[in-house]
């Protein structure tokens, strides 16, 4: 039977601001045995799609693609916050509730052809995965699969994601 990882994830309400219940993955983090069994699950995802390299975006991408990139024996690229990267980058900008936002990824980050796997914690709408994946995309690489540790429904995340495989450990 499939773990059920939701009794590590501690549900905040009115956080960060009222009316959201923040999905803290702390707990998760926390637990050696807890962590290393999500782990391996994205790793058996990862290895299914023939993955060649994992790319997170900042900060908590960075927390699931990079053990998923160590267990596997490859690489992992930090998509990150406008001056972050210190040699040449590709941007890409995506929308926030308000305003914009944009992600950065060293142009060497990626080979053309080489197939990627994008993580982050969390899929809510899409767009800060959606990013990630452009980047990955203007550098020639092919997105094989996305990962992430839970899965908003009711914000439809996915529906963005269409064309691409989305692998989610838990859906709330
Ligand atoms: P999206 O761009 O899909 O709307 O939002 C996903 C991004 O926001 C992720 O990078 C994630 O880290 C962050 N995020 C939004 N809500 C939550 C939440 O409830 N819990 C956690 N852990 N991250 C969140």
């Amino acid at each position: 039977m499939a773990t059920d990882f939701t009794k590590y994830i501690a549900s905040v309400p009115d956080y960060p601001e009222k009316g959201i219940m923040f999905r803290d993955i702390s707990p998760l983090m926390a637990d050696g045995k807890a962590f290393h069994a999500a782990t391996d699950e994205i790793v058996t995802y990862a290895k299914g799609k023939g993955v060649e390299m994992v790319v997170g975006p900042e900060a908590r991408g960075f927390i699931v693609g990079c053990p998923v990139a160590y267990q596997m024996g490859i690489g992992f690229a930090p998509a990150r916050k406008q001056g972050k990267l210190p040699r040449p980058t590709v941007k890409a900008s995506y929308d926030l509730e308000y305003g914009t936002s944009a992600l950065y990824l060293h142009k060497d980050a990626i080979k053309p052809g080489q197939k990627v796997l994008v993580t982050d914690d969390l899929l809510a709408t899409g767009g800060t995965i959606g990013a990630t994946i452009q980047l990955v995309e203007d550098l020639g690489g092919i997105v094989v699969g996305t990962a992430f540790l839970i899965e908003l429904k009711e914000l439809h995340g996915r529906d963005k994601l269409k064309g691409y495989d989305v692998f989610s450990l838990m859906t709330y």
